[in-house]
């Protein structure tokens, strides 16, 4: 790290080599934090910048957390890192805004953000007869109660809305445009999943092109298949972030409002539509008791603080 500037605080001592010193403390707390690789991109930068510094603690933290966790977990805390699995902490909250979350489901949501535990004890699924962990990732991949296609339904309706008010029905007549919702605590995305952020949804487009030869079969019917795969975070893979921005654009040249706050919007009433539905099925499975695990009411405040 470089010097201050002096002309922004003429009374500010660079005392980094000062053991002891507050800046001294600062900086190893700081090396101390950063992965390697972190560490050779900042240090040395004379100076790093604010944003570049906080980058990496964030890649530093978000990589020591997933050293830690079991598969399932930190396939969880990686697909939270996909676009639009943010999108229901920043959507504004209305009554008039279709979906929208009751206060039970964000709570909810916001602790499946956390991998925090959502049950308090490990049990069945009142649905049938599988184990329902503590975290409710079964919840995402339990068959029984319909909770998979509502939350598939609800992000299918949402985004031929957005495709409507966009105009682009026509093209997407040209287009067989299909959208699913998968989970990564899956037993045949788990592994990768675990490791790579996105390889769930890559899997399942991988699948649907190929496995049940559904783009073949488009082609011979001239029509091109594009999948649009969200994660349980309600994150997209990259066919359905391309089809989103895609729709944004048309919507731009229609209403002349930008891009990027029409791509704002999508994926924020998508990641409400997805994590509402979430949210249901796992309050479902456990009416009365899906309470707040300890500790996770102080993350969930730290987060939306932060
Ligand atoms: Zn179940």
């Amino acid at each position: 790290m470089g010097p201050p500037r002096s002309p922004v605080d003429a009374h500010c001592r660079w005392d980094v080599d000062d053991a002891g010193s507050g800046l001294q403390r600062a900086a190893a707390t700081l090396q101390a934090e950063l992965l390697e690789q972190a560490a050779r991109q900042v240090v040395g930068t004379s100076p790093a910048s604010q944003r570049e510094l906080s980058d990496a603690l964030d890649e530093a933290s978000l990589r020591g957390r997933l050293a830690l966790d079991s598969p399932a977990v930190r396939a969880a805390v990686l697909s939270e890192t996909l676009p639009g699995a943010s999108g229901f902490l920043t959507a504004i909250p209305s009554k008039a805004m279709k979906p929208s979350m009751e206060p039970a489901e964000f709570r909810s949501e916001v602790q499946c953000r956390l991998a925090a535990e959502v049950f308090q004890e490990e049990g069945y699924c009142p649905l049938g007869d599988s184990v329902l962990d503590v975290h409710g990732f079964h919840c995402s991949v339990c068959t029984c109660g319909g909770d998979k296609s509502a939350a598939q339904h609800a992000a299918r309706n949402l985004t031929y809305f957005y495709a409507a008010s966009a105009g682009c029905r026509p093209d997407l007549e040209r287009a067989a445009v299909d959208l699913a919702i998968t989970s990564p605590q899956r037993q045949a995305a788990l592994q990768r999943a675990s490791e790579v952020a996105g390889s769930a949804a890559q899997l399942y487009e991988d699948y649907w092109r190929t496995d049940l030869n559904t783009e073949a079969q488009c082609s011979q019917q001239g029509i091109a298949f594009v999948p649009m795969v969200a994660e349980r975070s309600g994150g997209w893979g990259a066919s359905g972030i391309q089809v989103l921005q895609q729709l944004a654009r048309k919507a731009q040249a229609r209403d002349g409002k930008a891009a990027s706050l029409h791509m704002q919007e999508y994926l924020e009433g998508l990641n409400v539509a997805v994590r509402r539905a979430n949210a249901q099925a796992v309050l479902k499975r456990a009416p009365g008791t899906a309470t707040v695990a300890p500790g996770a009411a102080d993350a969930a405040r730290a987060l939306l603080h932060s």
